[in-house]
């Protein structure tokens, strides 16, 4: 990787982590103002209630002194009832006091009302004072937050900006320039090449493109989204073994005649290949070093299916795919050719691929421990 790559990938890093950083910073007093917004609501309705209140007593006075008004009518008429000459004067003034009467009584129920409604007002008062004292004190303590993060945040965005001008510094202008450009239309402008395709846009390079990249001597700019291309073979490498160990890994047969297994260690030895053969209600076994394929020990034959004849040997292992010939095993004599021992190798790296990327769900016969082993 050239260094003007490496460099492009520090500022997209600080990049990144400045944008989150303003991002967060631009975020905190909207947070503030929801719930400030909240508060002057609460504030509002706790008016509102009082003055609901206010207009009450308001109200209350003006049948109080109707009441009162009404008793002095009333008081009036009786003393012109002792003057009167006729029964019709008389009655006439009956019925004034009586219809005063009932005036009385009417803004007395009225007021009745108000005090029955003044219990569940000074209720609401009380309620809505409780939120106001807890949204008062959850505001304060988000205010303290945003304020503390904030802080936080401008101490880390001036870390970013310094590493980002330092990687600028370790960047071609030319390159530098395209980088902004890019960037500014797509948000970010250099992109990672992983199994021949262009990691931001998801375009498969050409395999001309693809070369190139790898070879890492000129710039290279997806065709398709005009990024910076860089390839880390590291990361290539993972994600190839993964693509062919989901794509390609066939699962050994549980019933086979040839089984071929892998073991870590084997008594004094380190990693071992165990080749099993079942024939003729017997079966043979033979041991391979795993990294020189030379045979370890003689071949051994017992009596019954190599489950049965060879349960120790079975402890820890990871079973692998691989078939050959009975013949082949005699030609190959002491010592694993090259393609079987790369075609064990690849397999395995290829189960221990899979066993990782489903810890919950062994594979059958893919990095599974025999029955026996217990
Ligand atoms: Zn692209």
């Amino acid at each position: 990787m050239s260094p003007d790559v490496q460099s492009l990938i520090d500022l997209q890093q600080a990049d990144k982590e400045i944008k989150r950083l303003q991002d967060e910073v631009a975020s905190l007093p909207k947070k503030v103002a929801v719930i400030e917004e909240k508060l002057a609501g609460t504030k509002a309705k706790l008016a509102k209630t009082k003055e609901a209140i206010k207009g009450d007593e308001t109200a209350r006075r003006k049948y109080d002194s109707a009441i009162s008004d009404l008793q002095q009518k009333i008081s009036k008429y009786r003393d012109q009832s002792l003057a009167v000459k006729t029964n019709d004067q008389y009655r006439a003034l009956l019925q004034e006091i009586q219809f005063a009467e009932q005036e009385i009584r009417s803004n007395e129920d009225k007021i009745l009302e108000l005090m029955v409604n003044a219990e569940s007002r000074e209720k609401d008062v009380k309620i809505v004072e409780t939120e106001l004292k807890a949204e008062t004190a959850e505001i304060e303590k988000e205010k303290n937050a945003a304020r503390e993060r904030t802080a936080e945040d401008e101490k880390l965005l001036t870390e970013w900006n310094a590493k980002r001008d330092k990687a600028r510094g370790g960047v071609d202008p030319d390159m530098l320039r395209h980088y902004d450009r890019v960037a500014k239309h797509r948000g970010s402008g250099l992109s990672e090449v992983r199994d021949q395709k262009c990691t931001a846009c998801q375009v498969i390079l050409r395999p001309q493109v693809f070369n190139e990249v790898r070879s890492s001597g000129n710039t290279i700019v997806c065709e398709s989204c005009q990024r910076i291309l860089y390839y880390n073979p590291e990361h290539d490498k993972e994600v190839q073994a993964e693509a062919v160990a989901k794509r390609r890994r066939a699962h050994p047969k549980f019933e086979a005649s040839q089984a071929w297994y892998y073991r870590p260690e084997y008594g004094d030895h380190g990693e071992v290949f165990l080749a099993f053969v079942n024939s003729q209600g017997g079966s043979s076994r033979r041991i391979y070093d795993s990294a020189s394929g030379r045979m370890i020990g003689d071949i051994l034959a017992r009596e019954g299916e190599y489950r049965l004849a060879f349960p120790e040997d079975l402890n820890d292992t990871i079973r692998l795919n691989g078939h050959w010939k009975e013949s082949d095993f005699d030609e190959w004599g002491p010592e694993l050719p090259t393609f079987v021992l790369d075609a064990l190798n690849s397999d395995l790296h290829a189960a221990r691929v899979e066993s990782r990327s489903k810890p919950h769900s062994p594979a059958e016969g893919a990095a599974v421990q025999h029955p026996a082993a217990s």
